[in-house]
């Protein structure tokens, strides 16, 4: 049976993209040996990682730039505290929307002054605060673009003249944005990118270099701008599988061309959750939010057993809400097709029929 898989990540990734890295696994490159027992250091495979990285950058629009495109290990939970390790020396400003900023504020305060210049968490992060101020002397300003948890996405960024750090790690690659006002941007891959294991992280060079602490080799970006991200071995396989995304992203016109069909579906869906009486979304303000993870409840919870039997016997997935908000939440990352939220549509629609 073909199953939605509306999981939130690890989450859906382009069939075809499934199919050739199981093909890499057994026979890679027709060498007649997989992919994950040829050295990181071949030829082969430092061709994948230097496509990797000029494919990211490519669909950022950021080749040529001064930025370079790195892929690491630690998740993007890891760059919470390796940007601040590379980036603050006195103190930095960081907007609150949600569990993902607040893991990442954490990690910062151990590194210097952390000012929270605006925060949702008043009203459990159902909406993304507007109106603040960053300090023109915060070493750097940091964000989350999509609260993959809460269902909220930051429409606009602010205008300043520190550098933005920014956390994309759910909605990359998704819609198009001027990328290169940030900085910083890193994003794990198993969202919109690949399977868990890497973290893309796309930096400016010129941020670099600034603080007067030693960084450990591992924590150090210039270190792995210098080493081409070989400084130790990459995770091969969610590299190879990340590059075969972003070439996927290519053939299908880009982030550009991705976003007409996220938008086409988020619609879709939210038209469904404002229509029928049975669902009520989760974000206070709709122009806050996600296409990419869509949280709403039920109206009546004696509802609940029906619904879940529904979605279940229709082969979707991953559609319970983090446990933070409850509900329902449908991540609808590149690969998610648009016949996979017509499909859950239909559900909501059956449910009112039966109710
Ligand atoms: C999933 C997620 C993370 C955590 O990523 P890990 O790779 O598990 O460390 C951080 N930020 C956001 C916005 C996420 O969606």
């Amino acid at each position: 049976m073909k199953k939605h898989n509306f999981s939130a990540g690890p989450c859906v990734l382009p069939q075809p993209v499934m199919q050739k890295a199981s093909e890499a696994i057994l026979n890679f490159n027709g060498l007649d040996l997989s992919l994950l027992e040829i050295s990181h250091r071949s030829t082969d495979f430092t061709a994948v990682m230097e496509r990797a990285q000029k494919l990211a950058l490519e669909h950022l629009g950021l080749q040529d730039k001064g930025y370079k495109a790195l892929f690491l290990q630690g998740g993007a939970s890891m760059e919470f505290l390796r940007v601040a390790y590379n980036l603050l020396e006195q103190k930095a400003a960081y907007l609150n929307t949600g569990t993902w900023s607040v893991k990442a504020i954490k990690e910062a305060k151990l590194f210097g002054e952390i000012l929270e210049v605006a925060s949702s968490k008043d009203q459990n992060f159902n909406y993304v605060p507007k109106n603040y101020t960053i300090p023109s002397d915060a070493d750097y300003f940091h964000c989350t673009s999509n609260n993959t948890i809460f269902g909220t996405q930051l429409k606009s960024f602010p205008e300043t003249n520190v550098p933005i750090a920014c956390d994309m790690s759910s909605d990359i690659f998704s819609r198009q944005l001027d990328f290169s006002k940030f900085s910083i941007i890193y994003a794990g891959a198993q969202k919109n990118m690949g399977p868990a294991g890497t973290t893309l992280i796309v930096v400016k060079e010129d941020v670099l270099g600034k603080v007067s602490r030693a960084i450990p080799s591992l924590m150090d970006y210039r270190v792995h701008i210098a080493k081409n991200s070989m400084f130790n071995t990459p995770a091969v396989f969610a590299v190879y599988v990340s590059m075969l995304t972003l070439e996927w992203l290519k053939e299908k016109g880009g982030i550009s061309a991705i976003e007409k069909v996220n938008d086409k579906k988020s619609k879709l869906l939210y038209s469904e959750i404002d229509r029928n009486p049975l669902f009520t979304g989760f974000v206070a303000n709709k122009e806050d939010r996600s296409t990419m993870n869509a949280t709403f409840n039920l109206t009546d919870e004696n509802f609940k057993e029906k619904f879940d039997t529904l979605w279940q016997d229709a082969g979707i997935n991953g559609l319970n809400g983090h446990r933070s908000v409850g509900g329902y939440r449908a991540s609808m990352y590149n690969a998610l097709e648009l016949e996979s939220v017509q499909v859950l549509v239909d559900v909501m629609k059956e449910l009112e029929r039966k109710a």
